[in-house]
Parts: C-alpha cells; sequence; structure tokens
C-alpha cells in the first residue's frame, strides 16, 4: 500500500474495533482476594513459612541487611512451590540497568538429574544470587576488563512476584545489578543506599525533637505517569514511533489542544477497558494504582498509584511502563511513554510526590496541628529547601535525557532553572523565620518553642503552581521536571541524599549550639531556622517559572539554568557532588563518572537513532510523495498549456521550492551523520546536540510545510490529526 491507501486502510479497521473488555468487578472478586495474588507477599511468606524462618525474614527485611544462606533455601523451595502452584515454569533476576529499563533474564526451574530424569529446583543461592552476565548494558567503562562480572543479589525488601503471560508464566525477583568488585551497575542499588543515608541524617534531628525510636526513616513517592495511546495501525505506519518513540515529522492538527475539550474528559470507551485491564494486572502484583484521567493533550492520560516506600514505588514504577504498554498491544493500541512524542502537543512528565517519614514521627514533612510539629516540621523543610538550592543543578541533572530535553522549558514543564514553590501561607512563614521567631525562648521548658508565635499551617498551603518544578504540595514535595520514560530512582537517590547532606548539616549545627543543655533546643532551633530562611531565599519562587523575566531573575539569583542535557550531565561529577555522594556512601566516584558517561552514550545514541530515521523518512517517504505532487501539477500546468489555458502556477513554484530545500537539508544531514564525530560519550554528545539536532530541524521544517501542500492521498505518514483523535 501506498500513501493514503494505508492510512485510509488504518482508519477502517480502527472503527471496527471492538471497544469492550470484561470489567474488574469487585463482587465478583474481592479487592483483597486481587490486590497483590501475584506477589510472594509478607501475607503469603507468613502463610508458607516455618514460623522462625518467617521471622528472620521479617527481620531481615526491616532492618534491610541481607538474607542468611540457610535460610534463603527454605525461602526458595516454599517460593518455588508457590511459584510452580501458580503455573510458573521460570524465574528470572529481574534488574534496571543504566538504560533506565527493566531488565530480565530467565532459568527454567527444570534440573536434569543426569539419569535421564529431571525435577524442578530452585535453590537459595539462585534465590539470593545470579550472574546474568548481561555486558552489553551500558556501564560506563566499569565493566572494561575480562574479569568483570556482573552480578544479581535480591533485594530482599522487595517482595518476589509471579508475571503472568498468556505464553509462560514467571517468578520474577527483584534484585541489585553489581559488578565483581561491588560497583553498581543499575538503578536500584543507589535507591537502597540512599535509603540508608536519609534514615541516618533524620534520625539525628528526630532524636533532639524527642523520637529517639530508631523507627526507620523512609522516602515515600508517589510517581504520577503521563502516557499517549495510539491506534497500533497508525503506529505501524510511522517508523518513526516505531524506532524513536516519538513523530520526527508532522504538521500541526488544524486543531490542537487549544480547546482543553480532552482534559479531564469523559475517557472514552476504549481507552477504559485499556485502563481496566491495566489496573487489574497492577492490582494482581501488588500495585496500589488509584488515579485515572484525560491529560491535557488529545490522546493524552495518566496513571498514578498510591505513594510506597521509595525503593518499592521505583520498582512498582518500572512495573507499571511495562504494563502499561504491554496491555496496550492487546487492545491493539501502543502506549507512547516518550516526553514528547508530537511537537507543539504537551509533552508527558512524571510528577515525583515526595516525602520522608517514620512509624513513630509519621510523614516529616507534615506540617502537624501543634506548633511542636510545626516546628520540627520547619526544620525538616528548610532542609529541603537548603538541599535544593545548594543542589539545584545536580538535581536537574537527574532529569536529564534526550527525550526529556524537547518538555522542559517547553511552556507546559518547568524549565531547566529549579526553583522551589512554597504557596502563600508557607512563605509567609518562611518571611517571618528570616527575621526570627523567638521572643520568649529563655523562659522556655522542655520542647515549648517560641517560634509557636508562628502561624499553624494548614495541610493545603496556599495554591498550586503547575508552573514550579518543585513544589510544595500540602505534606510533601513534588518534583515536576522528571520526564514519563525515567526511572524515578535517579531523581529519588539524589534528592535522599541531597537532603541526607542538609539534615546532616542541621544536625551537627544544633547539636553543638545544644551542648549538654536540652533547654537550649528552643534558641538553637530559632538561631538555625533564621540562618536557614535568610541564606536559602534566592531558591524560593512562587511566580510563574514559564515567564521569561524568571529567567533573568533567577540569574540574578545565581540558579543555573542548565538547558540542554549535555549541560546537566558534568554536574554528577563536581568536586562537591563527588564529596557528597562518597561521603554518604551513596556513590563512588567510579560509579559517579561511569553513570555519566552512560547517560552521555545513551543521549548520543538516541540521537544518532533519530537522525538516521529522519534521513531514512525523508528520502524513501517524503520526497517522492513530494515529487510525485510535483508531478501531477507540472502534467497539469503542461496538459492546460496545450489546450490554451493558463495555469497559476503558485502551488507548483512553492512545492518545486520545497522539494529542492528538501534536498539541500537531507545532504547536509547526511553529510553531519557521516562526518567526523566526537571521540568520547561527552565529546559525541556534544557534537551531535549542537549539529545533528538543526541539520534535523531543518529538514523537518521542510518536510511539515509539504505536509501541508502535497494531495492528502500521496501522504505517506499517518497524520497528527489521524493519531490523535482516531480511537
Ligand atoms: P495531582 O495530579 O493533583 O498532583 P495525584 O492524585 O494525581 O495528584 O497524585 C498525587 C500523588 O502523590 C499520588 O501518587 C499520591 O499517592 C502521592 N502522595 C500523596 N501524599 C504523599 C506523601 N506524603 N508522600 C509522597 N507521595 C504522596
Ligand atoms: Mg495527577
Amino acid at each position: 500500500m501506498s500513501g493514503s491507501d494505508a492510512r485510509l486502510a488504518a482508519i477502517a479497521a480502527i472503527t471496527n474495533q471492538s471497544k469492550v473488555s470484561k470489567p474488574l468487578n469487585f463482587s465478583e472478586i474481592s479487592a483483597d482476594e486481587i490486590f497483590g495474588q501475584n506477589v510472594f507477599s509478607d501475607k503469603v511468606m507468613r502463610e508458607k513459612l516455618p514460623k522462625n524462618i518467617y521471622k528472620s525474614v521479617s527481620k531481615t527485611i526491616a532492618e534491610k541487611s541481607s538474607l542468611d544462606p540457610e535460610i534463603a533455601d527454605v525461602v526458595a523451595s516454599a517460593m518455588r512451590d508457590w511459584a510452580i502452584e501458580k503455573g510458573a515454569t521460570h524465574y528470572t533476576h529481574v534488574f534496571y540497568p543504566l538504560t533506565g529499563l527493566t531488565a530480565e533474564k530467565h532459568d527454567s526451574f527444570l534440573e536434569p538429574d543426569r539419569k535421564g530424569g529431571a525435577m524442578a529446583e530452585f535453590s537459595g543461592k539462585a534465590l539470593i544470587q545470579g550472574e546474568p552476565d548481561a555486558s552489553s548494558f551500558p556501564n560506563g567503562g566499569l565493566r572494561e576488563t575480562f574479569e568483570a562480572r556482573g552480578y544479581t543479589l535480591w533485594d530482599v525488601t522487595s517482595s518476589a512476584y509471579i508475571m503472568e503471560n498468556p505464553n509462560g508464566t514467571t517468578l520474577c525477583i527483584p534484585t541489585m545489578f553489581i559488578s565483581w568488585k561491588g560497583e553498581a551497575l543499575d538503578k536500584k542499588t543507589p535507591v537502597l543506599r540512599s535509603m540508608q543515608a536519609l534514615n541516618i541524617q533524620a534520625q539525628r534531628i528526630l532524636k533532639l525533637f524527642g523520637d529517639d525510636s530508631n523507627s526507620f526513616v523512609s522516602s515515600s513517592a508517589g510517581p504520577e505517569q503521563e502516557y499517549f495511546l495510539i491506534d497500533k495501525n497508525f503506529y505501524y505506519e510511522r517508523p518513526d514511533l516505531i524506532n524513536a518513540d516519538r513523530t520526527l515529522f508532522g504538521a500541526q492538527p488544524p486543531k490542537g489542544q487549544e480547546f482543553d475539550d480532552h482534559y479531564f474528559g469523559a475517557i472514552p470507551e476504549r481507552v477504559l477497558a485499556y485502563m481496566m485491564d491495566v489496573e487489574r494486572e497492577l492490582y494482581k502484583l501488588g500495585i496500589p494504582v488509584k488515579t485515572r484521567h484525560n491529560e491535557v493533550a488529545p490522546g493524552q492520560f495518566e496513571i498514578a498509584p498510591m505513594y510506597e516506600s521509595g525503593n518499592i514505588a521505583t520498582d512498582h514504577q518500572q512495573l507499571t511502563m511495562v504494563m502499561l504498554k504491554s496491555v496496550a498491544k492487546r487492545h491493539g493500541m501502543e502506549c507512547i511513554l516518550h516526553e514528547k512524542p508530537f511537537a507543539r502537543i504537551n509533552g508527558s512528565g512524571k510528577h515525583l510526590n515526595w516525602s520522608f517519614g517514620n512509624a513513630t514521627s509519621g510523614n516529616l514533612l507534615d506540617p502537624g496541628k501543634t506548633p511542636h510539629e510545626n516546628v520540627q516540621f520547619l526544620v525538616f523543610c528548610s532542609a529541603v529547601i537548603r538541599a535544593v538550592h545548594l543542589h539545584g543543578a545536580l538535581l536537574r541533572a537527574t532529569a536529564a535525557t534526550a527525550s526529556n530535553d524537547h518538555r522542559l522549558g517547553a511552556n507546559e514543564a518547568p524549565p531547566a532553572i529549579i526553583s522551589v514553590y512554597l504557596g502563600d501561607q508557607l512563605n509567609d512563614v518562611f518571611e517571618q523565620l528570616k527575621t526570627g521567631g523567638a521572643k520568649s525562648s529563655k523562659q522556655a521548658q522542655n520542647i515549648k518553642l517560641g517560634v509557636d508565635t508562628l502561624p499553624s499551617i494548614p495541610k493545603d498551603a496556599g495554591d498550586r503552581n503547575r508552573t514550579s518544578p518543585f513544589a510544595f504540595t500540602g505534606n510533601r514535595f513534588e518534583f515536576r521536571a522528571v520526564g514519563s520514560t525515567q526511572s524515578i530512582a535517579g531523581p529519588l537517590v539524589t534528592l535522599n541524599t541531597i537532603v541526607a547532606e542538609s539534615l546532616d548539616y542541621i544536625a551537627t549545627k544544633l547539636e553543638k549550639l545544644i551542648g549538654k543543655k536540652p533547654e537550649n533546643l528552643n534558641s538553637a532551633v530559632t538561631t538555625v531556622l533564621q540562618e536557614l530562611a535568610n541564606e536559602h531565599a534566592p531558591v524560593v519562587f512562587n511566580g510563574n517559572n514559564y515567564s521569561d523575566e524568571w529567567h533573568a531573575e533567577a540569574e540574578k539569583r545565581g540558579l543555573a539554568n542548565l538547558k540542554t542535557t549535555v549541560d546537566a550531565l558534568p554536574e554528577f561529577t563536581t568536586k562537591e557532588a563527588v564529596a557528597m555522594f562518597k561521603k554518604y556512601n551513596v556513590l563512588s566516584k567510579v560509579e559517579l563518572e561511569s553513570r555519566k558517561s552512560a547517560y552521555f552514550e545513551n543521549y548520543a545514541l538516541t540521537l544518532k537513532v533519530e537522525a538516521n530515521l529522519t534521513s531514512k523518512i525523508g528520502h524513501t517517504k517524503i520526497f517522492p510523495a513530494a515529487v510525485r505532487y510535483q508531478n501531477e501539477l507540472a502534467q497539469t500546468c503542461a496538459n492546460l498549456k496545450a489546450v490554451g489555458y493558463e495555469f497559476d502556477t503558485e502551488t507548483l513554484d512553492r512545492v518545486t521550492a520545497l522539494v529542492k530545500a528538501l534536498q539541500t537539508s537531507l545532504k547536509d544531514l547526511d553529510k553531519v551523520i557521516a562526518g567526523k564525530h566526537g571521540s568520547t560519550p561527552q565529546a559525541e554528545a556534544t557534537f551531535l546536540r549542537d549539529n545533528i539536532i538543526p541539520a534535523m530541524a531543518d529538514v523537518r521544517v521542510v518536510a511539515d510545510e509539504l505536509e501541508t501542500l502535497v494531495a492528502d492521498d500521496l501522504w505517506p505518514l499517518p497524520t497528527y490529526q489521524e493519531m490523535l483523535f482516531i480511537k
């Protein structure tokens, strides 16, 4: 099929598509029954494991330590029996390489007995450790040598689960992926380390406020995932979507998102059927998905879970992305997670809601109701503000990918400048703190703080500011720069670590000021809060982050504005970053270097694929369509002339000029692709940003204009209007 034949066939196929599937019904299967059905959860372990073993495992999980090998054998055999009952034939150590994706290598339970028979085996050793080799994953130079093996180690804090697939069921074990020297090759290992770091420092502050329970202070994450859905018939006609997850061509549709008629509107039936199926699958995996709605752009939707402990939330987010994609296929659609699949149409983010707390003191970013809680809150909140002020550039680097570059600062997503939004009320409190809150601190006994002259802070502190990259939203911060394709691990690791560093700084100050006199707490806190409020005021911004004035103002305030990934990634290895990650045992210098290098490589690869695709589609789809139309117009012109009519050649002239421009721009692009490139990942990324991106843009401008002129029945690519509006 050529041109619009394929497009018309796609539309016909879509109109005939069935839009119903059997919905989930809680009166047929109770919520409790379906939720976590496929998880080797605490509930299942309690039931399946001998009591002493269960106790030991629970303790290991609570203390976040590693499992005793003897106990592992018992757990493994219970897990195998449970998995086989559920139809599993294989097990896999699931891990999270630096690509940000999810990786798995399957091993069969089947073990030949070497006498011609076989049995289903699964040892403790196989449970706790695997050796997937997996040497092709980006490792930024950590595995250059021949002995550089990679190991996977079970993360006991993250439950094993069953992945059902119509063609085979697998037991999945969430693991860390490390080198033989113990260096992190993955995204999970540093998450666990950063959670420890945050816990240790938060405990010091909590002790000052009277919580010496030692109850683990855990960070929580609630990631909101945005995505696009398009029909697979269109998708398969778009080599750019198939290979780059975004459209490299496409003129603006006559109607875009300007009516806002899609946002929070009724969910289309076909999409609802899909969402129900996704939710059913996620429930089975114990993932507490909670909300769903249409997003701003046509064809764009959102799914968000109830927040969970950072490590679990990160694993669950990865599973959610996998599920969103695989279930879409069952429904004849494709789920596009890219940050900017359609130019000039709103892109997709992954707002990361983040807080931290423990069992005894609760959420430490909750302002609470009493002045005491209020002051403790102000200390923790100030720590976050300080952290973001000092390490905003690093935080920005955690959201740096080739695809997110299209979104940040594009008038729909926060700019690359990281500032903090507090809302009117909380902002007012910080204004007061600047001049010192304590008036009666001297008389104060125990924990009665002078700063209680401050107003108590209501839960919904002020309005929501959608333009802020880092906003306080009542009892948590929402980091909005994170891109929709990203693992939340990177942002989470950095958030936990920079806040640990601030808590360390504050705890040290307070401990010194208080000395051996607990009654000094009051004045010590007042002093420290005042200092912090003044020193870190420049990072607080409550205005419109999308405005040009903010860029100028931010520069005056000394806030970094790292516009592209290439500008941002070096932040991972600044002297300060290296020292900090080392001090809190989160990432070593080598690990940071390897990450930076792997991310540069990833950036470069993405751009190279896009450049190749632009060239290929330009030469083999758009150019032929354009010359066919040109020829048609020229024929008409000649035919009319032959019978004595004058043909207005305006369209022909324009098409001719564009065909010429297309040839030129494609030639230029091909030259850049074939030319001399950078020799290191960073040099290559810089080269591509400065040369490939403009060359691709030149091709696209011409091609998109051709789309508005060339006869519709000759146009080879499904249009924006078709992809976004036909479901
Ligand atoms: P909105 O779109 O209005 O920002 P959503 O309901 O879509 O809100 O998502 C909010 C996310 O924030 C959810 O995942 C929710 O569980 C999470 N969340 C709520 N409270 C906290 C908290 N204290 N810490 C971390 N995440 C939280
Ligand atoms: Mg939301």
